[in-house]
């Protein structure tokens, strides 16, 4: 789909360097808008961004790692010296690290929730100011965070990641009551099983089984899917605020 109301729009999206983090960027940028694209594989985010730039679109690469307050501040800052402030927010970038919680994995724990949690609150810092302004400006102003069915779903040995997200969704809940007065909207999507490199982190073999099989057995998701609910979300009439969006492969119950 198209949705030519993102011209005039400038972004922010994290974790563009895969999945539907790149996907989405892929997709603002060819409705027009200029888009900065955070992660921290630079490579990955250098060849978006000339593949975005060869297409007539406008992208920048911005390498950032979000669990990083002082990379926060740095990549906030070249995306405002590049394009100004931004009006669309796409909170994405994410880990899943699932295994037993008897296995005591604080590892995985500490990441997981440095980077969906704290990670998405650094980025929701940096860029608040801007979205607040264009608002007051009359102008459109979104900030999308991609959260996950397991955020309401239980699913054995996820306990830690279904908690991050399960906080994101209700974060996103209570920032409407902050943002949306302020005519900033706030919107929380939370995709089932879709195709990405995201269980690629998976140190479990038995996991990793688990999950292979689940794509087996499901035809899953594409991250072009949730990249175009993303920019439909964003791109309805400005009083307009679709706050909540699951969205499940058709045969995932
Ligand atoms: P990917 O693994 O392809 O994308 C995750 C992105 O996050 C990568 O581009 C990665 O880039 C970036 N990232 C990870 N850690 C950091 C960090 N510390 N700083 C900056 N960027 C970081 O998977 P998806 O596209 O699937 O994931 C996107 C979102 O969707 C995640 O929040 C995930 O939890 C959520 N989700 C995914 C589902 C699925 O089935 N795939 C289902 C429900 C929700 P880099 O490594 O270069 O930093």
């Amino acid at each position: 789909m198209s949705y030519p109301a993102l011209a005039t729009r400038t972004a922010v999206v994290t974790g563009a360097a895969s999945g539907m983090g790149a996907a989405t960027a892929r997709l603002l940028a060819a409705d027009g808008a200029r888009v900065a694209l955070l992660a921290r594989r630079a490579e990955l985010l250098e060849k978006l961004a000339a593949e975005i730039t060869a297409a007539g679109g406008q992208a920048i690469a911005v390498t950032a790692d979000i669990t990083d307050q002082a990379s926060v501040d740095a990549a906030a800052e070249a995306v405002h010296t590049a394009y100004g402030p931004v009006d669309l927010l796409v909170n994405n970038a994410g880990v899943m690290l699932p295994n037993p919680l008897a296995d005591g994995r604080i590892d995985e724990w500490t990441r997981m929730i440095d980077t969906n949690l704290t990670g998405a609150l650094r980025v929701v810092r940096a860029f608040t100011a801007d979205l607040v302004a264009a608002a007051a400006e009359g102008h459109p102003a979104d900030l999308v965070n991609v959260s996950s069915i397991a955020s309401h779903v239980a699913f054995p040995d996820y306990a830690v990641y279904g908690a991050t997200k399960a906080a994101l969704t209700q974060l996103s809940t209570a920032l409407r009551t902050e943002l949306g007065p302020r005519d900033v909207r706030v919107s929380a999507i939370e995709p089932g099983l879709t195709d990405t490199e995201l269980g690629g982190h998976i140190d479990n073999p038995a996991l990793r089984e688990q999950l292979g099989g689940m794509f087996e057995a499901i035809p899953a998701l594409r991250a072009d899917d949730i990249a175009d609910l993303i920019a439909y979300t964003v791109s309805r009439p400005r009083h307009v605020n679709l706050r909540h969006l699951v969205a499940l492969p058709t045969r995932q119950a």
